[in-house]
């Protein structure tokens, strides 16, 4: 279910925001030079971009319906037509030919199929290439005075350049988008929400701070847990699960860090001042899986755990890697004194 609604939401971005904006930013530039047309008296351009605006008011409508495919086709076939057609009325030194390199950057990032968009692509070029050579051949339609030349020429230039920045830029912040979305969801445990092992990378790797208070690390495991999924299933085995990660991360501060750290192992880290306050913790923790009836849809189960505490107050040499391994023999240790317990590490002063 997370993974469709990620979908959709990249979709959101990528076909709909984005065209709109494109869309949207053209219907305003029509409107812009709509009364140049008409100033410079070619009047089959005029009225061509004229109907150009309520075309581009279909798009938007076909783009809200979620219609991007269809959508982006019709808007760039209308602006290609358009772009040749003004190019041919106009000359090369209008500029406007320049919208054909923009469609190409457009027809990229529709949805259409690879083969569409390269046919799309090529299209592009051969009627480029095609107004090129024959106004090479024949003057443009309308002959118009420089200064209205220069200020398509200029229009063109900057509607193009900042489109294609744009272009690129907002699928530069997509792609980052989507980048650290996928890292959120690598470094999450789907099924009890809480992060993963993964998400220790980056703490492992991080040097203990100057002010370090004292690191505790518990790694807690629930007792006889293949049990309870031989007897009623996998599913209320997860069941099971959600309902301890969620009275392990009830039982943390905001501070501290509770990790699910295998299939029933959890791992929690704590800051601490003092050895004493963290065995305290640990056993509190002890006694709330003990005392707290875990419900399922099946059956309501009374469950215990084994905790490996391991707290070191002192000794910076010892990064959280080695801390986790002490916590793990400590809880092995647990197990073998027969399951429900806390074993501490040795008793360290302060
Ligand atoms: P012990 O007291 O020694 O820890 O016994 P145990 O049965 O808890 O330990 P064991 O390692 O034998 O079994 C752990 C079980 O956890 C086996 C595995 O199928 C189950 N498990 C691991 N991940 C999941 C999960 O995501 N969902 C469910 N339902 N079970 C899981
Ligand atoms: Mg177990
Ligand atoms: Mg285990």
């Amino acid at each position: 279910m997370r993974l469709l609604s990620e979908k959709h939401d990249i979709e959101y971005w990528q076909y709909s925001k984005q065209a709109n904006i494109v869309y949207l930013s053209t219907l305003a530039s029509y409107i812009f030079i709509l009364p140049l047309f008409y100033i410079v008296g070619n009047m089959m351009i005029f009225y061509i971009n004229f109907y150009t605006m309520f075309i581009t008011l279909f798009v938007l409508y076909l783009n809200r319906k979620q219609r991007y495919g269809f959508a982006s086709f019709i808007f760039i076939t209308m602006v290609t037509i358009v772009t040749a057609a003004e190019t041919i009325a106009f000359g090369l030194i209008s500029g406007f030919q320049l919208f054909h390199l923009n469609m190409s950057i457009l027809i990229i990032y529709t949805n259409w199929s690879t083969k569409h968009r390269f046919i799309g692509v090529v299209i592009q070029a051969l009627i480029m290439m095609a107004t090129y050579f024959y106004l090479q051949v024949y003057p443009p339609l309308t002959e118009i005075e420089p200064i209205f030349l220069n200020i398509f020429f200029v229009m063109n230039v900057l509607l193009n350049v900042t489109a294609v920045a744009h272009s690129a830029y907002y699928y530069e912040n997509i792609a980052k988008r989507n980048r650290s979305k996928l890292e959120e969801i690598a470094q999450q445990d789907p099924l009890t929400g809480l992060p993963n092992r993964l998400s220790l990378n980056q703490y492992l790797e991080k040097p203990l701070d100057q002010d370090y208070k004292g690191l505790g690390v518990m790694m807690i495991d629930i007792d006889h847990f293949k049990k309870i999924n031989d007897t009623y299933g996998h599913l209320v085995g997860d069941e099971v699960l959600i309902k301890v990660a969620q009275l392990l991360k009830q039982s943390i501060r905001g501070e501290d860090l509770v990790v699910r750290y295998g299939g029933e192992e959890f791992l929690i880290i704590m800051e601490m001042e003092r050895a004493r306050f963290f065995r305290e913790k640990a056993a509190k923790i002890l006694e709330l899986i003990q005392n707290t009836p875990i419900e399922t849809k099946t059956k309501t189960f009374n469950i215990s755990v084994s905790i490996g505490a391991f707290y070191n107050c002192c000794n910076v040499e010892m990064g959280l890697e080695e801390s986790i391994r002490n916590a793990d023999d400590l809880l092995y240790k647990a197990k073998e004194q027969g399951r429900n317990r806390v074993v501490n590490s040795e008793a360290i002063a302060r």
